[in-house]
């Protein structure tokens, strides 16, 4: 698993942090946990060929949730997202170690190269 800058790896999907899971697979920028692939194939095995996207049930599922339960997994959602930007950042300055230029970078992420500097070169 790569090494993070941030301290605790959560499951892109149902937000639990490492330590409360077997299993994490890693993607760029992104992780699931064996639980949620779980989830997925049984998902995925019941679910016809020409299943339309908008049937497919979303993780959690937020409508059985009370407020206290949502309310509880804001900081986790919020901890995925930092998650997201960490990586990122990383793939950029991979990109940059590569010497693509700043310019590049931008009109990959649909910003300007000014933008695209401020917000992960680190200068000021
Ligand atoms: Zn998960």
């Amino acid at each position: 698993m790569p090494t993070l800058q941030t301290t605790t790896v959560r499951c892109s999907f149902c937000a639990k942090d490492e330590k409360d899971i077997a299993q994490i697979i890693a993607g760029p920028g992104i992780y699931i946990c064996n639980e949620c692939v779980q989830l997925c194939n049984e998902i995925l095995a019941g679910s016809a060929p020409d299943h339309a996207p908008a049937e497919l049930p979303e993780l959690p599922y937020w409508q059985s949730m009370s407020d206290e339960q949502m309310l509880d997994l804001l900081p986790k959602i919020a901890g995925v997202a930092d998650q997201v930007e960490t990586g990122l950042g990383t793939w950029v300055t991979r990109l940059r170690d590569r010497g693509v230029t700043w310019s590049r970078i931008g009109t990959a992420l649909g910003m300007t190269r000014q933008s695209a500097w401020g917000r992960f070169s680190g200068e000021e």
